[in-house]
């Protein structure tokens, strides 16, 4: 299985997933033309695209969405919630079948040997969740947009191989910049993102249950940079002893372009 970004940050989101011979696209953020080009630059034929998942209905996931599966159709698979709060971004309307909704907490599979679950977050869009593929007794996560951290979402991330998990925002960027009062409040809260610092323990808690591999993404574009990311995690991981290249590998997910192709 290989876990690859193909852009990350609030400014767009989407992320293939090669599972097998099955190709699977975690949101479609930007726009049509710019997925397509990173689906080539890694490539990957839009065509071959089996099934996209959706995690929330906010624009940075889903903004390429209705042109793509048109133009490309594969199943679409998001929950209830989340296609609620989409239809309004869609021009024409996309027929609902039981298929295609996601139940939070119930693995299902969507080719042979390749099995997905859901898990619900407490990010501020109805429906909201973060996923996990299965395949060949391998597992890996995108794990963004989660606002913080829930047993849940703990539980179902515990010993996976390879995870993009959320890096939002540095702390001291976000208290003493440019943004709204209000804006501050909803990025820091419960219902927003991930800092820095959040990501860091929850790739301790990670690494300490046997996973290795680590791709940071959906920096904010105003209130951090990928070296201060990087750094932060860094940093307190090896005030706990975990060496990066010994205990943990970790990349910054690009925001405009594909990172890597992370062999899970
Ligand atoms: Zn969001
Ligand atoms: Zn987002």
């Amino acid at each position: 299985m290989e876990l690859v970004p193909l852009y990350s940050g609030s400014s767009g989101n989407a992320t293939l997933i090669r599972a097998g011979g099955t190709n699977i696209l975690i949101d479609a953020g930007r726009n049509c033309k710019c997925l397509t080009q990173a689906l080539f630059d890694v490539g990957t034929d839009p065509c071959d695209i089996d099934a996209v998942f959706i995690t929330h209905s906010h624009v940075d996931h889903v903004s390429a969405l209705d042109v793509f599966i048109r133009k490309y159709p594969s199943k679409l698979y998001a929950t209830e919630g989340t296609f609620r709060g989409m239809s309004r971004r869609f021009t024409k309307p996309h027929e609902l079948t039981p298929d295609i909704i996601i139940v939070p907490g119930e693995e299902f599979q969507i080719a042979p040997g390749v099995s997905v679950t859901a898990v619900s977050t407490p990010h501020d869009a109805s429906g909201s969740v973060c996923y996990r593929i299965r395949q060949g007794g391998r597992t890996c996560m995108v794990m963004t947009d989660v606002g913080y951290v829930t047993e849940d979402i703990k539980r179902l991330a515990t010993g996976v191989d390879a995870i993009l998990i959320e890096s939002n925002y540095d702390r001291r960027m976000l208290v003493y910049g440019g943004y709204p009062e209000d804006l501050k409040i909803r990025i820091a809260g419960d219902g927003g993102h991930l800092s820095n610092d959040d990501c860091a323990e929850m790739m301790k808690y990670l690494i300490d249950n046997g996973t290795r591999k680590f791709i940071l993404g959906h920096l904010s574009e105003n209130n951090n940079t990928p070296d201060k990311a990087e750094q932060t995690v860094c940093e307190y991981l090896s005030a706990h002893k975990l060496t990066r290249g010994v205990d943990y590998t970790v990349f910054i997910a690009n925001r405009y372009s594909p990172t890597v192709a992370l062999e899970v």
